[in-house]
């Protein structure tokens, strides 16, 4: 075992000295010939029930000729239930599904096995399930998943040798593994901490602990000791993932060389994020092609928060992936299927909204679950037909381009900074602040190299170390007062220009201040009721004479009882900084407020933000960096009320710009005014919940 960590540790040592060295970044590879995007990778994933007969199979063939170009690709999940299923149950299925692959290949299709249990996902179907000498995911607290299986057990990896067999010899396309293999499974949440997984943490750290000792070590001591044993684990973990997939790599590629096999994945913070990494190891020796398929939650349309926070969570996996990983299919699943859970208008949007956040493509898991005729699925399939031209054009103009905007900051060691005061890490969250400031028409950024503008929340700065600090600091950020506080404590004050002289959690109300930054808004106010959402407001003292305030705080007789809550400083490495001591995260949706956003995301990027709409709409935007000077970029109107005259602000010299709709028609728009750097161009009318592609001539 050591000596594969050994072989592993090397590999990605030179996976990221290839990442370091590769010159030129995104913009070289989109345009160069072998990953150049024609069209959006689109595909829809079938259930069990929907191919073990021929005549249903042929049904949903006929049914996808029927509707030319709803999809390209038909993938056939290997299983219905979420533990892993015995070997001859696997055998039996994987020579049907040989049968049925033959058959999609003879009508035009592309097509593949989605292996939906590798490890298993959790307790379900127990009793018909994988039985035998297998470790079972394991929590810091020693309960077990029986659902789902320790990666590293000898036993489970003969299991998954045996499986990636049987399917590549049932000669696939391509080979999709799931998003069961990841570290967290219900009802345990995160693991995996078997005896078997503490050992191979003691090679490769030196270091031996019990549950118990490494549960306290992850959570009591000195904040420097616990981030460095969190940040060991996680390490651990991106091993472990990482030696699973070079089994499967050299099971699937020792029979059949350069077969494509694609990852499905979510936010995975505690798995240490290391796509990178993972895709190289997965494209083996021979340079197979990888896909990737980002996933997140959005199964029903009544929370269409929801639709955009997945778009996020999906930039944020899409930034990590090399350019050669060309096929990024977002996850777009309605999970149980019921037709009536999302609209089909709904569906087309969702892959739609993630591509412009980075995708290339979408994966379709809408369809019936049962053996039952789709009827009531066809006018969903007919939709994304006559959606396929606007995915087309979409993946075709954007490509695998960088997004440019706001980065609300992230990096690869993010989870170790979860409960780092007290409380138990492994419950911790997702490590990001709300993604709100998004909605008012501010340019989402999932990377660091490509950010203008950073934001910081609360612990974020403990993944940094003090140069990386220090360089974002030089740059323009916004930041919570904890923040404010951390980076203070840290010894960065004298490039913060604030600090914290008191806070209050009740009956305080934010006030603008007469600065040319609030514009016509000064004497404006913010009441977001801290008797309904409890937050502290915090009052702020200027640490140094260039601070400026730009709110302060009265209450309820409306006297002021703080002089500062929220201001802008310019350091002395030039770095611009927004500390907001008052709800930075959410109720940014009314007039004064949002304005006051733009303004402040403006001046602290020094005018280098890409872009921003400066009509008060709920907007969604995502703008990617210019590539040989064009422009592309993509909004959606998040408002259940159509938008009119969008004023869309634009960091460019070009004064005429091209807008497609969904249905690709083409409107030319000229600039009305030019504001230093930006074109003003506004777009008369979009209807609620639609999406625009704009690009330069
Ligand atoms: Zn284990």
């Amino acid at each position: 075992m050591n000596k594969l960590i050994v072989i592993i540790s090397v590999f990605i040592l030179i996976s990221c000295n290839q990442v370091a060295n590769k010159p030129g970044g995104s913009s070289m590879s989109v345009s160069s010939p072998d990953t150049k995007i024609e069209k959006a990778f689109i595909s829809f994933r079938i259930g069990v029930s929907q191919w073990t007969s021929e005549k249903r199979c042929n049904e949903l063939f006929d049914l996808f000729d029927k509707h030319k170009g709803a999809t390209d690709e038909i993938t056939f999940f290997h299983s219905v239930t979420h533990a892993p299923i015995p070997l001859d149950v696997f055998r039996q299925r994987a020579g049907i599904l040989k049968v049925r692959m033959e058959q999609a290949r003879k009508r035009g299709y592309k097509t593949g096995i989605n292996i939906l249990t590798t490890i298993g996902h959790h307790n379900e179907n127990l009793d018909n399930s994988l039985k035998g000498n297998y470790t079972f995911m394991t929590n810091i607290d020693g309960e077990v998943c029986n659902g789902s299986f320790c990666p590293n057990d000898e036993n489970m990896r003969e299991y998954i040798r045996n499986i990636y067999q049987l399917t590549t010899q049932a000669n696939p396309d391509y080979i999709w593994v799931d998003d069961d293999v990841r570290l967290g499974h219900m009802p345990i949440g995160l693991g995996c901490f078997c005896d078997n997984c503490l050992t191979i943490f003691e090679k490769e750290t030196g270091a031996k602990y019990t549950r118990e000792s490494l549960k306290k070590a992850m959570n009591e001591g000195t904040v420097e000791k616990k981030l460095k044993i969190r940040e060991a684990w996680l390490q651990h973990n991106r091993i472990t993932i990482s030696r699973l997939f070079v089994l499967i790599e050299k099971t699937v590629h020792d029979i059949s060389p350069v077969m494509p096999i694609g990852f499905m994945t979510g936010d995975r913070f505690y798995e240490g994020y290391d796509f990178d990494n993972w895709s190289k190891i997965l494209a083996g020796p021979n340079h197979a092609p990888v896909m990737w398929r980002p996933g997140g939650g959005y199964y029903y349309d009544n929370n269409n928060n929801e639709l955009v926070g997945k778009s996020h969570d999906i930039g944020r996996q899409v930034s990590v992936l090399p350019q050669e990983v060309v096929s990024v299919q977002s996850e777009i699943e309605c999970f149980p299927y019921q037709r009536l859970k999302k609209a089909a208008n709904m569906v087309a949007l969702e892959a739609c909204s993630h591509i412009a956040a980075g995708c290339t493509g979408a994966a379709f898991n809408v369809l019936s679950f049962y053996d039952e005729p789709l009827d009531e699925y066809e006018p969903l399939v007919a939709r994304l037909q006559e959606a396929r031209p606007f995915f087309d054009l979409m993946a075709k103009s954007l490509g695998r381009s960088a997004l440019t905007g706001i980065h609300t900051f992230w990096n690869k060691n993010s989870f170790i900074t979860g409960k780092l005061a007290d409380g138990n890490w492994l419950s911790s969250g997702n490590p990001l602040v709300n993604h709100d400031i998004y909605n008012i028409g501010l340019p989402a950024c999932y990377s660091g190299k490509n950010a203008q503008v950073t934001i910081l929340g609360k612990d974020n700065i403990f993944a940094l170390s003090k140069d990386e600090i220090k360089k974002l600091l030089s740059g323009g950020v916004y930041m919570d007062a904890e923040t404010l506080q951390q980076l203070n404590d840290m010894g960065f004050g004298e490039l913060t220009g604030f600090e914290i002289v008191g806070s209050e959690n009740k009956d305080r109300i934010e006030k603008f201040s007469n600065h040319p930054l609030n514009g016509e808004f000064a004497g404006r106010e913010r009441d977001n009721r801290q008797s309904f959402w409890k937050s502290q407001a915090y009052t702020l003292r200027k640490s140094d004479d260039k601070a400026q305030t730009l709110t302060t705080l009265i209450d309820y007789t409306g006297k002021e009882v703080s002089d500062c809550t929220m201001g802008v400083f310019e350091n002395k490495l030039g770095g611009r900084i927004c500390v907001a001591g008052y709800y930075p995260w959410i109720f940014m949706e009314n007039l004064s407020k949002s304005s006051q956003m733009k303004a402040i995301f403006r001046w602290l990027s020094k005018d280098k933000l890409s872009g921003y709409i400066a009509s008060f709409h709920k907007i969604n935007l995502w703008i990617r960096e210019p590539e040989n000077g064009k422009i592309a970029l993509a909004f959606t109107n998040s408002s259940f009320d159509p938008a009119k005259d969008i004023v869309l602000m634009l960091k460019t010299d070009n004064k005429t710009i091209k807008v497609y709709d969904m249905e690709c028609k083409e409107t030319i728009i000229q600039s009305s005014r030019t504001d230093g750097p930006y074109q003003r161009f506004v777009i008369p009318f979009v209807d609620s919940w639609q999406m625009r592609l704009m690009l330069s001539e």
